[in-house]
């Protein structure tokens, strides 16, 4: 009879569990409690260099992993790595990182060759000048907006593959490239070009930021003056309204150099360097350019 009584218990147990287990709504809601609780950790590296990774995901997401590090894995066994399979699991799963990584390096704006790197946190945009020479290895130093400083183009590259940043990289800027475009819109590209070469309002001694600046067509678009680098120049609003509708004016000489000439007849060279007064009794019209 005793025996019967465990019986009993243990049946009435299974079948209580059995209730909650095939009850749908019960069910649910603890799939979701536990869902609320999925995550990923990397913990600190240990003195070994070395991280723990715990975590807790959706079932099919965690057969998904499993089956793309075993894949990786053995793969990596077929190229000659002889590590165990859980060291070579282990080298996979960094490999999979490695290439989400590389595959958001891949992407490049067809348009404008800017290399956009993305990932979440921190951004950073480089204006870092390239050339092809500094790409194939000849010239292996690239100049930083940023730091103002020559770079390495490997620091180049390590910036580009360094995690939780997104990195813009912005083509060889070429100040002597002519681009032009048929509209009177500018595009964007023609902007930051514009904005590197011309750090500055273009007036003789302004020094509102390009950024900030309109960009004037040097040569107006309605007089055949192309929407392109060459003929852009940033002006601020208030610089841009007295070339409008004063008696300034001013000639690109060429592209970032530019002459003034002002209302009372004295001239102005701006240029990277600065501004230039330019003592000559000659009357230099820009008209004559
Ligand atoms: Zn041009
Ligand atoms: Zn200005």
């Amino acid at each position: 009879a005793a025996v019967d009584d465990v019986g009993w218990k243990q049946l009435e147990r299974l079948v209580a569990e059995a209730v909650l287990r095939f009850d749908p709504e019960r069910a649910e809601a603890e799939r979701q409690r536990v869902s609320d609780h999925r995550h990923f950790d990397i913990d600190e590296p240990s003195d070994t260099g070395h991280v723990v990774i715990h975590g807790l995901m959706d079932a099919a997401d965690g057969h998904d992993l499993d089956e793309a590090v075993t894949r990786r894995a053995i793969l990596l066994g077929k190229c000659g790595d002889d590590s165990s399979m859980d060291v070579r699991r282990s080298k996979a799963a960094a490999e999979l990182a490695r290439q989400d990584l590389s595959l958001d390096l891949l992407f490049a704006d067809s348009e404008t060759g800017e290399v956009i790197a993305t990932a979440p946190g921190r951004k950073v945009t480089l204006n870092v000048h390239v050339t092809d020479a500094t790409l194939t290895g000849d010239n292996p130093v690239a100049r930083c907006e940023e730091t103002g400083g020559p770079v390495l183009a490997s620091q180049v590259k390590e910036w580009l593959q360094a995690p939780r940043t997104t990195v813009i990289v912005r083509p060889v800027i070429d100040l002597a490239d002519c681009v032009p475009v048929d509209s009177y819109e500018i595009p964007d590209r023609h902007r930051a070009r514009v904005q590197l070469r011309d750090h500055t309002c273009r007036f003789p001694g302004c020094t509102v930021k390009a950024t900030r600046c309109d960009l004037d067509h040097s040569v107006e678009h309605a007089r055949g003056g192309p929407t392109c680098p060459c003929n852009l120049v940033p002006l601020c609003r208030r610089h841009h309204r007295a070339k409008t509708f004063s008696l300034w004016r001013y000639v690109t000489v060429q592209p970032g150099h530019y002459l003034w000439l002002s209302p009372n007849g004295r001239h102005f060279l701006v240029s990277p360097k600065g501004t230039k007064v330019l003592a000559t009794s000659r009357r230099l019209d820009p008209d004559d350019y």
